[in-house]
């Protein structure tokens, strides 16, 4: 399976690992204040040349926000040298992505609970645990912009970016991938059930049903031990260990509305998790970074 990448704790170091997986990063400050651009790309400046940002050619490599990113080894040594706590923003539509970004603070979680129960459960894929508590859900593009929140604290980000880990968020927590601390790109595609209706793909000559790209659908139905091992088991290679925190966190929501009993699945989730090949320390971390999302729970009651 893909054993995923180890993020150095350094930002400069780790921006370039993911600049060396050929993720386009850029520095964010702590403030998220934009680093000005320079006059020929600034719109209030008298020698303001009108111009897309995607079509710059002023040369300097800070004008536009997040369309600034690359990889470029050189620069990124430069950028973080100079600042080295900055944070590291990823553009999500410049590097394929779409990514669900569940916000605690605004009831996101009930919302991304309301969500499954109606389109039925996201596929498994890379997530990260955001600096607020809340998470990332990374997704392939699917290659148009999508509506920025359409649900209580959940944005979807296509047009936009993202923090990553080790980034710190204005409450002093850092940005984590969860478990072991391991980054897997992301390789899943941006789920079907969340597409534009006239989008979602459909073949000829079949009935309708949900398609299954992690495997699972219960659209409407509660989780049950079974099937959250279930879940676990039919992970795709790369994604055992997304699927085993995902099944996790929702392992302790529904424990948490009395359906199930914590213990029971925290040990069978920890079974399937050394079923399907993770060390029983990569699935006891995993299973504990659930554990501390869903401590706080400031979410519980919305
Ligand atoms: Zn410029
Ligand atoms: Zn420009």
């Amino acid at each position: 399976m893909n054993d995923g990448t180890k993020i150095p704790k350094n930002h400069r170091e780790a921006a370039l690992v993911y600049a060396s997986l050929d993720i386009k990063v850029f520095r964010v400050r702590r403030s998220k204040a934009p680093y000005a651009n320079c006059p020929r790309c600034d719109r209030q400046s008298s020698i303001y040349i009108q111009h897309r940002p995607e079509e710059c050619q002023c040369g300097v490599p800070t004008c536009h926000g997040f369309w600034a990113a690359t990889t470029d080894p050189t620069l990124i040594h430069k950028w973080w040298t100079e600042e080295p706590d900055a944070n590291i923003g990823a553009p999500c539509k410049l590097n394929g992505w779409a990514v669900i970004d569940v916000d605690p603070r605004n009831g996101g979680h009930a919302s991304l609970c309301a969500l499954e129960q109606r389109v039925g459960v996201l596929p498994g894929t890379t997530m990260q645990i955001t600096g607020g508590n809340g998470l990332h859900c990374f997704y392939g593009s699917p290659g148009f912009d999508l509506p920025g929140e359409p649900f209580p604290g959940i944005d979807f980000k296509h047009n936009g970016y993202v923090l990553l880990a080790p980034s710190m968020h204005s409450s002093g927590n850092r940005y984590q991938w969860p478990g072991n601390g391991l980054f897997h790109k992301p390789t899943a595609p941006w789920p079907s059930t969340l597409l534009p209706r006239k989008e979602k793909p459909r073949i000829s000559g079949q009935p309708r049903r949900q398609q299954s790209l992690s495997g699972i659908r219960r659209p409407g139905k509660q989780w049950t031990v079974d099937t959250l091992v279930q879940h676990v088991m039919d992970a795709a290679e790369g994604n055992r260990n997304a699927s085993l925190y995902f099944a996790a966190c929702r392992a302790h929501e529904t424990a948490e509305q009395g359906a199930i009993d914590l213990y029971e699945a925290e040990t069978a989730l920890s079974d399937a998790g050394q079923a399907v090949g993770l060390t029983a320390s990569e699935t006891i971390a995993t299973i504990r970074s659930a554990a501390r999302r869903t401590a706080d729970h400031t979410w519980a009651a919305a």
